[in-house]
């Protein structure tokens, strides 16, 4: 595994870190989870993600992940290894369960670290920018996690390119910088090139890329529609048939024709497309066995584009 500075901070990330949105809550198989987590770390995956409402049902990815730490990470392991977590999105009942106060941030933070048995995370996001609370409010609830020692650093996920420069100023204001952005960036997902990786770049903020294969779409496994061990076909599954349309195919199709031509799977075609990119500073893939992590950490043995194959994938996506 090879490092990559987050931003102008002193913290190395891996350029795969594993997120446990999908495969890891009450309705999945806990052992297929746990082998997940061990076979990344064995990799040198050193970060996992996570957040207060991953399950189903909400919290579960997080009661779980606590349990395989408990069970395989003792000791110092802990030291190896960059956990994160995140509140921003409905989690639970009544007005303080939701969005950017600091009443629900801070004692989701409280919540979460219970659920991991956990005394820090080392990344404590805002999961989503609040328009109806003052970005001040939010900032400063992020600033305080991190003053109380119940988080390492701050970062911030799924803000636009002008809230991520007025997030990022308040925060050095406040003496807390933001460490990262976490975004939603593939070769379907082209936002985030219109001026957010510039702000980043700019601000010195770290950017983290989450499902870099479009939640699976970027694989081979569309190729002939949509097979039953899926995550589109998983009732469970946030990616929804209607995304797995004609023209998607004709493209994947397509792409995994080049992934063939560089002796790659268009997972890793996929994956090193983002990683070319030295503003990328880790890819945030899932996994629902440990051949899919295993076929994906392989992109790393080849990273590099030609021209020709850039200017095609770029015709395939137009
Ligand atoms: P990906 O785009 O990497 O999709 C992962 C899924 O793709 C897997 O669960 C699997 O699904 C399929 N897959 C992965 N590798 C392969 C392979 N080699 N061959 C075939 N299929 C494969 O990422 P996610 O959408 O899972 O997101 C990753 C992480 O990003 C999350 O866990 C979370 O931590 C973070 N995230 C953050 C968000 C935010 O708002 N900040 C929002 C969403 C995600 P299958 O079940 O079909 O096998």
């Amino acid at each position: 595994m090879k490092y990559n500075r987050c931003g102008k901070s002193g913290l190395l990330l891996p350029q795969i870190s594993l997120g446990l949105w999908h495969n890891f809550g009450s309705v999945d198989s806990f052992e297929n989870g746990e082998d997940i987590v061990k076979a990344a770390f064995d990799e040198g995956i050193t970060h996992f993600d996570l957040a207060n409402n991953y399950g189903p049902v909400p919290g579960s990815a997080e009661t779980n992940f606590g349990k395989i730490l408990k069970k395989n990470f003792q000791g110092n392991l802990r030291d190896e290894m960059v956990i994160t977590t995140k509140a921003g999105y409905t989690m639970w009942d009544g007005p303080y369960g939701d969005w950017g106060s600091r009443k629900y941030l801070l004692s989701s933070l409280d919540q979460s670290l219970k659920r991991m048995n956990l005394e820090y995370v080392d990344i404590f996001y805002s999961h989503r920018f609040d328009p109806e609370t003052p970005l001040e409010e939010t900032m400063m609830a992020l600033d305080y996690a991190v003053r109380s020692g119940k988080a390492l650093y701050a970062g911030i996920s799924n803000y636009n390119a002008e809230q991520t420069k007025e997030a990022t100023e308040i925060l050095k204001r406040l003496g807390t910088p933001c460490l990262i952005h976490q975004v939603k960036y593939s070769m379907f997902v082209r936002e985030p090139e219109a001026g957010l990786l510039d702000v980043l770049e700019e601000k010195g903020v770290g950017c983290i890329a989450f499902s870099p294969l479009a939640q699976g779409l970027l694989t081979d496994k569309y190729l002939k529609g949509i097979p039953e061990n899926s995550r589109a076909f998983n009732p469970n599954g946030h990616l929804k048939t209607d995304e797995v349309s004609e023209e998607r195919i004709q493209k994947i199709i397509q792409l995994n024709a080049i992934a063939q031509q560089r002796n790659q799977s268009l997972a890793q075609m996929a994956l090193a497309w983002l990683l070319k990119d030295n503003r990328i500073t880790s890819v945030l893939i899932g996994a629902s066995s440990v051949r899919q992590l295993k076929n994906n950490i392989d992109s790393l043995q080849n990273l590099d584009f030609s021209t020709a194959e850039l200017l095609e994938i770029e015709n395939i996506l137009r």
